[in-house]
């Protein structure tokens, strides 16, 4: 397969056309950002930890009957993906009160949620991304009524996956972000799911393992990544 024009270009991830009518190359970059882009760097091999991971996680839920955009990868830094029309919602998953939500209401870091928090945001720059509800996503037309129901359910889904799934490898699945994309009537699982998207914490030590070491200069990022990818990716052990 060969990579075309750039179709899109993220503050992380650039998107190509190919050759191939349908599937699109998405390109993991070493760059990271945080605070709204008020924060950059280029940190060598992020982009491929990323990648890893994101590959993994859509492979084990793919396993799980979670309809992602994942192909299969091209090289360490290159995913192959379905083409989709995405979805500017930015969904949220959250397990235990941490990032925003501590700041915003009074909750105390570290709250298990239970059942888990869903907050839906709207991907846009120029707006900051503002929280909204079903009442405005509807009024907005973002989605239909049927698919903001069936975005939560996968949303909770891909949750329940992930939590049993970092939980046998020692790691809290404090909450993450996903988004979506249709290609005709079928909702698919898009973006990424990487350290930068998941807030992790280690059961035994409760240390951060994702871009909080970089948001907030907990230590060395890229150590902690590859840590990250190492633990992550290496065969789950039978119970
Ligand atoms: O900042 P906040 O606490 O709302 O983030 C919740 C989760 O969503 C975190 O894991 C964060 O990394 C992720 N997130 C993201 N992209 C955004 C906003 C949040 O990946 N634009």
């Amino acid at each position: 397969m060969k990579q075309k024009d750039l179709l899109y270009t993220g503050k992380a991830k650039s998107v190509y056309h190919t050759d191939t009518k349908g599937k699109l190359i998405v390109e993991f970059r070493d760059d990271i950002t945080a605070f709204d882009g008020g924060k950059k760097d280029v940190l060598k091999n992020k982009g491929s930890y990323n990648a890893g991971v994101s590959a993994f996680f859509f492979e084990h839920l793919e396993k799980n009957g979670v309809k992602t955009h994942f192909f299969s990868m091209l090289d360490p830094y290159h995913m192959i993906v379905r083409k989709l029309e995405m979805i500017p919602l930015e969904v949220i998953v959250r397990n235990i009160a941490a990032g925003s939500i501590v700041r915003n209401y009074p909750f105390k870091e570290g709250t298990p949620l239970n059942p888990p928090v869903i907050v839906i945001d709207y991907k846009d720059d120029a707006h900051h991304d503002p929280m909204l509800n079903d009442e405005i996503i509807l009024a907005l037309k973002l989605v239909t009524p049927a698919e903001l129901k069936k975005i939560k359910k996968v949303a909770l889904e891909v949750n329940r996956l992930l939590y049993a799934l970092l939980s046998s490898q020692g790691i809290t699945l404090v909450d993450f972000k996903i988004e979506f994309g249709r290609q005709g009537k079928t909702i698919y699982l898009g973006d990424e799911i990487s350290m930068d998207s998941m807030r992790l914490w280690d059961k035994k030590s409760g240390e951060s393992l994702d871009k909080d070491v970089y948001r907030f200069e907990k230590g060395d990022v890229m150590a902690v990544y590859n840590q990250v990818a190492q633990r992550i990716t290496r065969p789950v052990k039978k119970q």
